[in-house]
């Protein structure tokens, strides 16, 4: 059994927290990255759980978005609010999946996550601009259960 404190170095969390800061310097769209051991639950029913949870349903223009990881399970999703859902192209979320998903199966979980949080951050730029009065309206720290 892996330890969640191993799975990502700190080093490596301070990399993708930056990643978060820089994309969201571009969107007001927010983006969080939750890491759990173990789920038994379908990884997309496990994720809405956690965006519940960390109440990232409640930002103004719906625009949150989760990569959410189970490390001992081998799962993860990636799910968006209905704001960024229904204007993204369809298939977007399972290109992300499967972009991480690549460097996931080399072993490569922080660049897999790096690249999840840049391509969301591309995605909310485009159609959530950052505004005047913009703030962070859910924590860039990666949660962890
Ligand atoms: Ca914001
Ligand atoms: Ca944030």
């Amino acid at each position: 059994m892996s330890k969640i404190e191993n799975f990502l170095t700190p080093k490596q969390e301070e990399f993708i927290i930056k990643a978060i800061e820089a994309a969201e310097n571009n969107t007001s769209g927010e983006i969080r990255v939750h890491i759990e051991k173990f789920t038994k639950k379908p990884p997309m029913d496990r994720a809405l759980e956690v965006f519940c949870f960390l109440k990232m349903n409640e930002t103004k223009l719906k625009n949150g978005v989760l990569i959410y990881v189970a490390i001992d399970s081998k799962k993860f999703a990636i799910i968006g609010d209905e704001g960024i859902d229904k204007v993204v192209s369809d298939n977007f979320w399972e290109k992300s999946k499967e972009l991480m998903l690549s460097n996931f199966k080399n072993g490569e979980y922080a660049k897999g996550i790096e690249i999840a949080v840049l391509e969301v951050g591309n995605q909310l730029k485009k159609y959530f601009p950052k505004q005047q009065n913009d703030r962070d309206e859910l924590s860039n720290e990666i949660s962890k259960s």
